[in-house]
């Protein structure tokens, strides 16, 4: 039934028609897989997150109905009211453990804890300086917190340093802000220098671990323990969405930080806590990354396997160094284009374009996972090389 006052929706979706911008959910039947059956069709997947098959893990399944049996299957309220559960907290714990850090907090996602967190812990009289590929979830938090937002180009040292010495006689507190691994380029920052840029300015340096965690590090500890930085990072977010298998996001810090958050960050205090059984599987899961570091073994090895094999057919790869490697085409509805054909061949690759990444930079992004056999990997190169062939692309 049409309303009147929502036509302007239905303009709006027509010119993302007419631009050739519309798209459809794809639909996954069954698990999410190497190769998994969305839309009916069974494909290699190289769209999820899922980077050491741990959402189908036979430990994670069977701590989550473990819990189900035991406590339900929610908490019934937000955590400072009556769902605080002794698994939260357990979580918790080896999450701070895991990561070498005083304390975490777990929030509902990634998304959650980055919002949450910029919000909490900046006014508006407090400038951030955040890296321009920075995730929207660190940009969302930064526009809550009502904080001048100073974006530097991406990892340019020269430009953040600028941005700091502006700004270093303003009262208010600092904020510098990076995504460990970029999400779109697979890029990873860098970290040295900017804690170094961070301690001489004396700003609060936070890193957006979400593609980093169960990927880079000793068994995935992220980013920092990458560069062997411990200690010398204020806040590390990471997320239990992608490698870790299930959902949540959390946030490591000094106890008080945690405890500050425990009263401040709104998502905490204002959304429900997870359902027991997901913050059982994500306990779990960091067992996982201790006992089985051959998945993160795997992961690379297929990684640089399948980096290779597009570089050596021609692709543009632009800047990744990790298991996300991006596709570059240029025009938008090409990539478009290029993602359906490889759907119709067999490949599942996304396509992605502005606003997402900047104009004449849409792309297909690949990410490959442990799970991943050899003969997947050759045979959706093969599948790349065809269709881009067919598109001119190579
Ligand atoms: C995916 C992602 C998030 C959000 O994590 P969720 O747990 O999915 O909400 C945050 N930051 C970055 C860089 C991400 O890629």
């Amino acid at each position: 039934m049409p309303r009147a006052q929502l036509t302007f929706l239905t303009d709006e979706l027509n010119k993302l028609r007419e631009q050739k911008l519309y798209q459809r959910l794809r639909i996954l039947e069954g698990e999410q897989l190497p190769v998994s059956r969305f839309d009916g069709r069974e494909v290699i997947n190289l769209s999820s997150n899922n980077y050491l098959g741990l959402t189908t893990h036979p430990k994670l399944r069977r701590r989550a109905i473990e819990a189900i049996e035991r406590y339900g299957v929610g908490s019934g309220a937000v955590r400072t009211i009556a769902g605080t559960m002794t698994v939260h907290m357990a979580l918790e714990e080896k999450i701070a453990k895991f990561k070498n850090v005083e304390a975490a907090v777990v929030f509902q996602s990634g998304f959650t804890a980055n919002a949450g967190t910029v919000q909490a812990i900046l006014g508006k009289e407090d400038v951030i300086v955040s890296d321009e590929l920075n995730h929207a979830s660190i940009i969302d938090g930064c526009r809550l917190s009502r904080a001048e937002i100073k974006v530097f180009p991406h990892k340019d040292l020269d430009a953040c340093e600028k941005v700091l010495q502006e700004i270093a006689a303003r009262p208010g507190r600092k904020l510098l802000v990076t995504d460990g691994v970029f999400s779109m380029e697979g890029d990873i920052a860098p970290l040295p220098a900017l804690v170094e840029l961070a301690e001489r300015y004396g700003a609060i340096m936070m890193i957006d671990d979400a593609h980093s965690s169960g990927v880079l590090g000793r068994n995935g500890r992220g980013t920092v323990d990458h560069f062997d930085l411990h200690g010398r990072v204020d806040i590390q977010v990471g997320t239990l969405s992608k490698a870790v298998g299930a959902l949540g996001g959390y946030v490591c810090s000094t106890r008080d930080t945690i405890d500050f958050l425990y009263h401040r960050a709104r998502p905490f205090l204002f959304s429900t806590s997870h359902p027991p059984s997901v913050a059982a599987s994500c306990l779990a899961a960091f067992e996982v990354l201790e006992e089985e570091p051959q998945l993160i073994q795997r992961l690379w090895d297929n990684t640089n396997f399948f980096k290779e094999g597009l570089k050596r057919l021609g692709f543009d790869t632009g800047m990744s160094e990790t298991p996300i490697t991006p596709v570059i085409v240029g025009d938008v509805a090409l990539a478009h284009q290029f993602s359906r054909d490889l759907f119709e061949a067999g490949v599942f690759a996304q396509s992605i374009g502005f606003p997402t990444v900047p104009k004449g930079k849409a792309r297909i992004r690949t990410i490959v996972t442990a799970t991943h056999t050899r003969d997947e990997l050759s045979r959706a190169l093969h599948i790349l090389e065809t269709g881009a062939k067919k598109l001119r692309i190579i």
